[in-house]
Formats: C-alpha cells, structure tokens, sequence
C-alpha cells in the first residue's frame, strides 16, 4: 500500500483506464454493473475504508460518456474519505453513480438490482441519496440490501438530512465569523445565501433566529416567496446580484464552481462558508485567490458534513439529538483547520486536506482497516 501511494505521488497523474486512474488517488475497488433486462449501468467506486465501511451517494446522472461517469465516481468517492475522516466518523469514503436520466429512465426493478450489486459488496460500500435520487428509489435498493442509508423516517430511517446540513453549516459559518471578526455573534452581519433549497431555507431560518441581516436569491420566485412569507425582514435580489450585494459573509447553497476568477471580482465579503459542494471552481487557483484576497473559506467537505453525519447515525440506531450534537463539533473543527491554515500559511482547504489524511494515516499506522 505505502509502495503504491509513493508511486502515485511521484509520478503524473495517469488517464489510463480504469487500474492507472485508481492508482492516481489510490482507490481500493471499482465494480462496474451491468444488467440487460433493467437498463442498468452503473459503477461503484470504494476509495479507502481504512476507517471504516464506505459510505456515499448513488448519483443518477446522463453521463455522455463512461470516461465521464468513471472521472466523477472516482472524485466523488474520493471526497467522501476526506468528508467523513473531517468529520470524525467511522466511516470511508464511497460512490455509486448510474449512468442515465432520472427523469425518464427509473424502474423498480432497476434499483432492486442495483441494491443487487450493492449488496455484492458485503457491506463494505453502503449507498445514500444523491443527485437524481430520492427515499423512493432508496426504499427499492433497500428490498436488496441492508446496506443503505437515507431511508424515509417511517421505516426507522433518518429521513431528509438536509436540516442537519444546514445546523452544520450554521456552525462552520459561526466558526469562520470567530476567526474572521473575533466574535461568532452573527447579529447585525450580513449573510449572502445564495439557494433557496432545502439547505437555504434551513439556514436561512437559523441566520434570522440569530439577529443576521439576509439577503437570498433562487432561480425559483416561488421558493424564494415561501421563505419570505416566513421571514419577512430578508431581503431577496436576483440570482446574479448575489455576487454584488454589500455582505460580511457569501453563503453558497446552490451549485458547485460559484467561486471563481469571474465572481473573485466581485465578492466583497470576509468569509465564504455555504453548503454546495465544489464551491471553488479550481481547488488550487481559487483556494490560494481567496487566501490572497483575505477572505476566510470555509471548505465546503468540512462544514456540510451534517448530511452524512446524520446517515451514520441511522446506521448505529437513529437520534435525531445526537446526530445534531455531533454536527456541533464541526465548529471546533473549522476553527482548528483555520488556525492550522494560518500558521502554515496554505490555503484552508489544504489544511483541511492535511487533517483528513492525518486521521486516515494515523489509523493505518494503527493497523485499523475495516
Ligand atoms: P436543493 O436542490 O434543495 O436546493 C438548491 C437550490 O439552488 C434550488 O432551490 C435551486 O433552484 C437553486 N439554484 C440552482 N441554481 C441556482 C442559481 N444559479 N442561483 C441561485 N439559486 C440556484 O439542494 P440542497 O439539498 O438544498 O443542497 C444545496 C447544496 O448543498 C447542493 O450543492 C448540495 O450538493 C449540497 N449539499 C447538500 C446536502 C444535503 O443534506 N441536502 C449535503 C451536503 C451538500
């Protein structure tokens, strides 16, 4: 294992399929599926689970190529390791993702066979929601195996994990204010949320509840009017005002990629904490751009970990408490992370990186391995 991963580190990066790109990030397995009568085609990626069975999503996606589909389950199982090491789970780091369209091409029997190759797996990898998926089709894999996480309340799952997010990001956000401003008080501060879904709205109510001053924008008016009616002292703009609004703290809760060279120019914020994944557009360009801009990032991995946080805990018998309680830790976290970044001078989510790998290496070196 310590042979492979100096290999990988010291040669290029690799676009060999499939052993080459696995040797990249040092991925332990990929199972391809493929099933005739369903129409299924899908690939799970288990990236390491020296700390534990890998959990992740199954992300049903219309993938133009299977290159593209292996690229993304091979990245996202990747930062599922990092996720749940941050976070202090037992927990590795796995993917699923199937390659087709969610709106047209799910069955029943799909999923029952997908929960087929899952259970395949002996519960080293176990499945969640992503993209494209809901209780629905997690209650069809779950027919096939026990390995599943995410299932509807009324079936002893954890339900929606998206309110135990967003109390995450609450708490990552509160952390980078202390280190920002000295104090975690978000009273009188002014919070950019952009993404009204099931994450912005929960935020949106804890930022309120808090004395903040919100400003909130969607590409949906309806979603955005419901949250008014409730809170009707927050402001709303439009999706590309966002970027401009006098703010302390840029929230992004919608897309992937927002922090850019484009929107770099324009945010004048201190701190950037939100809960979409992949907020910088490039890790390496964008991390260092807005160390040098001196705004605080939050990484993302770390302060929207209430989501699988709340998963692990519908795996050891579920309570809703608990699983909040332990979402409160990613406030010390952040702040560790962000005084690690200051004293070594990188960028934030390299601290973060660095943290995470350390947890891992440090259970290796302890012979764990699940
Ligand atoms: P969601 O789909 O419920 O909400 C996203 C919202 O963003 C939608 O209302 C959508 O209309 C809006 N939106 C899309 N494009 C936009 C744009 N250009 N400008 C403004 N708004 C736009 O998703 P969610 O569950 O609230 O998750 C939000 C983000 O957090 C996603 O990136 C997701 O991957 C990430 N995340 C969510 C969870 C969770 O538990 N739900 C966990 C970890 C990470």
């Amino acid at each position: 294992m310590n042979e492979v991963m100096v290999n990988a580190s010291t040669k290029a990066a690799t676009t060999d399929l499939v052993l080459g790109r696995m040797e990249n990030h040092d991925h332990e397995e990929v199972l391809f599926c493929y099933d005739r009568p369903t129409g299924l085609k899908a690939i799970i990626a288990i990236h390491d689970t020296t700390l534990g069975p890998a959990l992740g999503g199954t992300r049903m996606w219309p993938y133009a190529s299977e290159t593209e589909a292996l690229n993304d389950v091979l990245r996202l199982s990747r930062g599922m390791t990092y996720k749940s090491s941050l976070a202090g789970l037992d927990l590795g780091g796995g993917k699923a993702v199937i390659i087709g369209d969610a709106r047209t091409q799910k069955t029943e029997a799909m999923f029952r066979r997908f929960g087929q190759f899952v259970d395949s797996l002996n519960g080293r990898y176990i499945t969640a929601e992503d993209v494209g998926m809901s209780t629905a089709e997690m209650v069809n894999i779950q027919k096939a195996t026990r390995n599943v996480a995410g299932l509807p309340e009324e079936m002893g799952g954890s339900g929606d994990p998206s309110p135990v997010t967003a109390y995450g990001v609450y708490c990552g956000l509160k952390a980078a204010a202390k280190t920002a401003y000295g104090s975690d008080a978000l009273s009188g501060r002014t919070v950019a949320v952009q993404g009204a879904g099931n994450v912005g709205k929960g935020l949106v109510a804890l930022l309120v509840k808090d004395g903040a001053k919100v400003y909130l924008t969607d590409i949906h008016d309806d979603k955005l009017a419901a949250i008014k009616a409730e809170f009707p002292a927050i402001t709303l703009v439009k999706p590309d005002e966002i970027y401009d609004v006098d703010m302390d703290i840029y929230s992004p809760c919608a897309l992937g990629a927002t922090v850019n060279d484009e929107t770099l120019k324009r945010l004048k914020c201190s701190v950037i904490a939100g809960a979409a994944n992949n907020q910088l557009a490039d890790e390496a360009v964008h991390g260092k751009a807005v160390m040098e801009k001196g705004i605080l990032y939050a990484p993302d991995f770390l302060i929207n970990a209430g989501g699988i946080i709340n998963c692990a805990w519908e795996r050891k018998g579920y309570n809703r408490k608990a699983a909040l309680r332990q979402t409160e830790g990613i406030y010390d976290t952040a702040q560790r992370i962000f005084k690690a970044s200051a004293e070594l001078g990188i960028p934030t989510y390299l601290a973060a990186n660095q943290a995470a790998e350390d947890r891992i290496s440090s259970m290796r070196a302890a012979g764990m391995r699940f």
